[in-house]
């Protein structure tokens, strides 16, 4: 198996770098595990991207946008490698999350070694984003970007990782033995001079006909049509959306949990 670990997709996210230079320090040269920074322009002025994000763009354009056109580039090199780990951070509140935009058997096999408590299928970004060009892309989320625990947890995950495909890796991280999986189909849409309310928690049901977030100045509620699990809330680098709707896949979870 060929592995790829990719950091820096989000130039504000400064943990996938640091994730690459641990493995870098303890594996070192491998034949069959490689590393990329995908948006170093970025990454060294510090913001999430230049022209557009580059984590919605894929498989890219050759005269599109400048992250279009990394992403152009990236699409031959992601497709050269059975499994690509792409590492992100978030300050949303959201933990210990692995993401994929689709559901293989080889996937599953790779995400129940690993020590995270949340699985994340987002079907809104299937065909967009990098790990979707991948044949088994999984995304690490795992907290805030300056957070020794979402870096040491991130590492641990991706060690069970590759020691569960057989590189010489020691890790003192434990498999979870049952994670909680949510199928994300749709976003919810900021309305001008609307916030979110601070009530609502990620990961934590939010009833139909609950209110989710609030105009102060005219007192008018946005309230949810069904049941849903908020995903990515309050994430303050989605300036677009009040975050995600995630619906439980008890299924999935079954096939995931370790005996
Ligand atoms: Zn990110």
């Amino acid at each position: 198996m060929k592995i790829l670990i990719n950091g820096g997709t989000h130039g504000t996210e400064q943990i996938g770098a640091n994730v690459i230079n641990h493995f870098r320090k303890l594996i070192g040269d491998n034949d069959n595990l490689h590393y990329t920074i995908a948006n170093p322009e970025a990454l060294s002025r510090g913001v999430r991207f230049i022209e557009s994000d580059l984590n919605r763009v894929f498989p890219g354009k050759p005269d599109g946008s400048f992250e279009e056109r990394i992403a152009y580039n990236l699409h031959p090199v992601i497709k050269s490698y059975d499994v690509v780990i792409d590492i992100h951070s978030t300050e949303s509140g959201l933990r210990s999350a692995i993401i994929i935009t689709k559901v293989t058997e080889e996937t599953i096999a790779l995400i129940r070694e690993t020590n995270a408590k949340y699985v994340l299928l987002m079907d809104i970004t299937k065909g967009n984003s990098l790990i979707s060009d991948a044949r088994i892309g999984i995304g690490f989320e795992y907290g805030p970007d300056t957070s020794h625990k979402a870096l040491s947890g991130t590492i641990g995950g991706i060690s069970l990782m590759l020691k569960s495909l057989g590189f010489p890796v020691e890790t003192t991280s434990k498999p979870t033995k049952s994670k909680v999986v949510f199928r994300i189909g749709e976003s919810l849409p900021k309305r001008d001079g609307f916030t979110a309310l601070n009530t609502i928690t990620n990961y934590t049901m939010v009833q139909k006909g609950q209110p989710y977030a609030h105009n102060a100045q005219t007192g008018g509620q946005l309230t949810a049509r069904n049941d849903f699990y908020p995903i990515l809330f309050n994430e303050p680098r989605h300036t677009d959306i009040f975050g995600f709707v995630g619906q439980r896949e008890h299924a999935l979870e079954e096939k995931l949990r370790r005996s």
